[in-house]
């Protein structure tokens, strides 16, 4: 330990900490730079001890397991209403659009995820399909929170997605989770304001 005027510069310090993981592992770091760029976004990598499955708990301590659930689908709603919104504006296309959020889902380790889209009346109607859920695979080894159906951040991601897409409100319920034992994880995404019924949000 140093004191406190013995701070290193950047360099310095970005140096010491390379070398220290060279200790600890030879697999290859994210970034020599300290900051993980990928298609001109910052990114950050956590393990999913935390995300989402430590938050959920510090979240359910403070304000209960339906807030802690309704704030996870928020935070997932709205970057999967900002992820389409991206890729609508790189390719100008909306079918696009959704096939570079599967494809972006697979290549930052989220899952493996298909979106199907059908006309049923005159409404959208979104299916959606997620393999390996990073989600779920979080929340595994939480006594807590096991063999339930707990997406809740990539139900609001796939949702948002289907809500910007479709250019209204949407809701989204999942109907199998790998989290209870299925071989993937299954939503269902409707119009917010559609008669039936699927899942108070
Ligand atoms: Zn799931």
């Amino acid at each position: 330990m140093k004191g406190w005027e013995d701070f290193e510069d950047e360099q310095n310090a970005l140096a010491k900490a390379k070398k220290i993981m060279e200790t600890l592992t030879d697999e290859p770091p994210f970034s020599d730079r300290g900051v993980i760029k990928r298609l001109k976004h910052r990114f950050v990598v956590m393990s999913t001890e935390y995300f989402t499955a430590g938050l959920m708990k510090d979240i359910v301590e403070f304000a209960g397991e339906e807030a802690a659930a309704a704030i996870l689908y928020r935070g997932g709603y709205h970057s999967g209403k900002a992820i389409f919104r991206r890729y609508k504006e790189l390719t100008g296309n909306d079918d696009m659009a959704i096939d570079l959020c599967t494809a972006s889902a697979w290549y930052f380790g989220w899952g493996i995820v298909t979106i199907k889209v059908e006309k049923r009346e005159h409404e959208l109607i979104g299916h959606a399909r997620i393999y390996k859920s990073f989600e779920a695979a979080s929340y595994k080894n939480t006594q807590e929170f096991k063999n339930e159906k707990k997406c809740h951040f990539l139900r609001g991601v796939i949702t948002g997605i289907m809500a910007e897409y479709a250019g209204k409100p949407y809701k989204g319920e999942e109907i199998m989770c790998t989290g209870e034992g299925a071989p993937y994880c299954e939503f269902v995404l409707m119009p917010l304001d559609i008669e039936e019924p699927i899942l108070p949000l």
